[in-house]
């Protein structure tokens, strides 16, 4: 089974894709996370994503694009589950004829409904969990590249809903239960 997890930063993607990985063994392509690592390895390409990610903004489909592809090429153990990407109608494209080409197709995008304002003191909430455990808060997670997260969400991001709803691939859940709630409506859906 391929999977999306597509909803706004702070949604609950990651968390769920955990306990894909550990319930299903499927594989988490989590392009925030390749890009994060991206940029801290020093290469040419992770100074140019650093900018771009810290303010907020999307990364190029072209560089994106790229690091999906090559973790295609790899072992597909349960199915993969895309965290994060597809974020623009080119980049949704793209995975299409990429999965063609690897002999895959998607099976359905989970769409986690969450408003604003919970997303809003999730993210700060996370920021401030990561200073109290002694470490550092993600360079996005502050107000200002959140609120450009989010527009950037609206502006390029949410259109897929529609998209992938036309296609009849898209099944929505409520983001806003809990943990367990929101475990429990994917699970449903992909036993179906
Ligand atoms: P969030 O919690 O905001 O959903 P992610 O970890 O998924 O965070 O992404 C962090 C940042 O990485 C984004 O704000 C963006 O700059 C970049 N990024 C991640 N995935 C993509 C993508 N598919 N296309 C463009 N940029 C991306």
């Amino acid at each position: 089974m391929n999977i999306i997890l597509l909803g706004p930063p702070g949604a609950g993607k990651g968390t769920q894709a955990g306990f894909l990985v550990e319930g299903r063994d499927m594989i988490q392509l989590s392009t925030g996370d390749m890009l994060r690592a991206a940029k801290t390895s020093g290469t040419e390409m992770g100074k140019i994503v650093a900018e771009v990610m810290d303010k907020g903004e999307l990364v190029t489909d072209e560089i994106v694009i790229g690091l999906i592809r090559e973790k295609l090429e790899g072992d597909k153990k349960g199915g993969f589950i895309f965290d994060g990407f597809p974020r623009t109608l080119a980049q949704a494209d793209a995975l299409e004829e990429l999965l063609k080409e690897f002999g895959e197709k998607l099976d359905v995008v989970i769409e986690m409904q969450v408003n604003d304002d919970v997303l809003v003191d999730r993210i700060v909430g996370r920021a401030a969990e990561a200073v109290a455990a002694g470490g550092t808060a993600r360079a996005d997670d502050n107000e200002e590249s959140l609120k450009i997260r989010l527009m950037e969400y609206y502006k390029k991001t949410s259109p897929l809903i529609g998209y992938y709803h036309a296609k009849g691939n898209l099944k929505s859940i409520d983001g806003l239960g809990t943990i367990d709630e929101v475990k429990g409506a994917i699970a449903r859906i992909l036993d179906a």
